[in-house]
């Protein structure tokens, strides 16, 4: 296991392997309510794969939507650090 640096922001989604330059990957709890820890991969070479983007504030905005296929399906957008439901 590679050594990661957690860095919370707010929402309470965490940035795994931050730097200043760039961010490996973003780890949050599932904001439904259901416990899992849900982890996104950013790197470039990764398939699925997502883009964020941190406003002046760190805000994350993620980039595409979030959709888990197993356990809650929960669909949703982080948008400015806020999570956007996809009913
Ligand atoms: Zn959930």
């Amino acid at each position: 296991m590679a050594t990661r640096s957690r860095r919370c922001c707010r929402g309470g989604i965490c940035f795994l392997r931050w730097t200043t330059e760039s961010i490996g990957g973003v780890g949050m709890r599932c904001p439904c309510g259901c416990g899992d820890t849900i982890e996104l991969l950013v790197a470039a070479e990764t398939k699925p794969r997502w883009d964020v983007t941190i406003d002046e504030v760190r805000r994350p905005t993620l980039h595409p939507s979030v959709w888990r296929q197993k356990g809650c399906r929960s669909h949703f957008w982080i948008r400015r650090g806020r999570v956007h439901w996809c009913w």
